[in-house]
């Protein structure tokens, strides 16, 4: 793979390069690259940053659910991915009480590794003509006297923008939004040679040390399989989380992981969960994927919206960016409208789940409400069973 990287030769912020950076687009994840691919096959200048060397690991299950597999339809990469993907047509929901339900879906889902996906992502955006330079971390969105984003300060240098898309992940440190934040802390790691029921099904566990949330195995290609945890940061036992990890560890996947072998370290990354879309667009700035909270407050899915969203933003930004005055109040609203009604009923419903699953009330009806069709539904949504 052929990848365009401006060294640290490159004068930063002289005038030529500040023509040429049209748009600017922090970070190179699922958000930032399928926006940069739809910018890039519309004709615009982009210019993608990333603090990190590509291809780079990044935490996360890795699974894509139907949603993320209709995202890369969408950018034309099914078949670009399909190699890099194992199937996940099922999956093991299991409650606090031990009941268990197997699931299949109709659609099923994938499991392509970050680091394979990421890269494969901004690969095509630069085949289209983007720039992609990594290793360049961007320190402060770059404001005039009018309060307005005109461009970005980097580690390399300054660089100015008609644009900035801040796909920066969680936690964002570019994000406006003032309303409370809703944190998930997370640990996973990566085994080899573990023991699975069937090769293609995952895993959920809904624990009560969990707090409503829940840990999960999902296979990876070449006989690996990830194991992690989420829950609440502001939960008790988020406080000893290693110690925690290692509990579910022995007490809940043994059997699969008794032949196995780890392989690297474990890893965390939290998240941030939204209940609305908060302000995600400026005159000359937007946020989208994570940067933008949107992720699943029920199964921390996060993908598929970060590409939907990086989609939608590039939508936004080829649709008359003037360049001076930058988007419109009413190209601002239009992209906020946009993500609220394609995500938050999702989200919303995703979010009285846990919050069922969190109340003492309700975890006391426990062979009514850890029913393993209850469950089923969550987790049936990651490999297509509903939407
Ligand atoms: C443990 C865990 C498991 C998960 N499992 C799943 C799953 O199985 N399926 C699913 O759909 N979702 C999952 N998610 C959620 C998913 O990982 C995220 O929602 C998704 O990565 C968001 O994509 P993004 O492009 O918005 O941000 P990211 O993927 O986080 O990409 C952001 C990029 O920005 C770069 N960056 C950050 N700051 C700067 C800066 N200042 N300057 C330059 N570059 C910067 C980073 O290097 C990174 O490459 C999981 C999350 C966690 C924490």
């Amino acid at each position: 793979m052929r990848w365009f990287l401006v060294t640290g030769t490159q004068r930063l912020g002289d005038k030529a390069d500040v023509r040429r950076s049209k748009i600017i687009i922090i970070g190179a994840g699922p958000a930032g690259g399928a926006c940069a691919l739809t910018l890039a096959r519309d004709g615009a200048e982009v210019l993608v940053l990333d603090k990190s060397s590509y291809p780079r690991t990044k935490v996360c299950g890795s699974g894509l659910s139907p949603h993320a597999l209709a995202m890369l339809d969408t950018l034309g990469l099914r078949e670009t991915i399909a190699p890099l993907h194992i199937p996940m047509c099922g999956v093991m929901a299991r409650g606090p009480g031990g009941t268990k339900v197997h699931l299949r879906g109709a659609k099923g889902a994938w499991v392509v590794p970050r680091v394979e996906l990421d890269s494969t992502i901004i690969g095509e955006a630069v085949r289209h003509g983007a720039t992609f330079q990594q290793e360049t971390k961007v320190t402060t969105l770059v404001r005039d006297g009018a309060g307005q984003v005109r461009g970005v300060e980097t580690s390399a240098g300054t660089l100015e923008a008609d644009l900035v898309i801040c796909a920066n992940g969680s936690p964002s440190r570019f994000e406006t939004d003032q309303s409370p934040r809703y944190g998930i802390r997370t640990i996973m790691g990566w085994w080899k040679g573990a023991r699975l029921r069937a090769a293609d099904e995952g895993e959920f566990i809904w624990d009560d040390r969990l707090d409503g949330y829940y840990a999960w195995l999902f296979p990876e290609p070449h006989g690996i399989v990830n194991i992690g945890l989420t829950i609440p940061e502001d939960s008790s036992q988020a406080k000893r989380l290693k110690a925690l990890f290692q509990d579910l560890l022995d007490e809940l996947f043994a059997d699969e992981l008794r032949h196995a072998e780890p392989v690297g370290k474990w890893m965390g990354h939290p998240a941030t969960l939204a209940m609305k879309v908060g302000p995600v667009a400026e005159s000359h700035a937007l946020w989208c994927g994570e940067a933008a909270r949107l992720v699943s407050p029920a199964t921390v899915e996060g993908i598929s919206f970060a590409m939907e969203s990086g989609i939608v933003a590039a939508k936004a930004a080829s649709r008359g960016l003037d360049p001076a005055r930058g988007l419109s109040p009413a190209q601002q609203m239009r992209y906020r409208a946009s993500l609220s009604m394609r995500m938050m009923p999702k989200f919303w419903a995703g979010e009285g789940f846990v919050r069922l699953m969190r109340s003492e009330r309700a975890r006391s009806w426990t062979t009514r409400l850890f029913n393993p069709q209850k469950l089923g539904e969550r987790a049936a949504m990651v490999v297509g069973e509903s939407n």
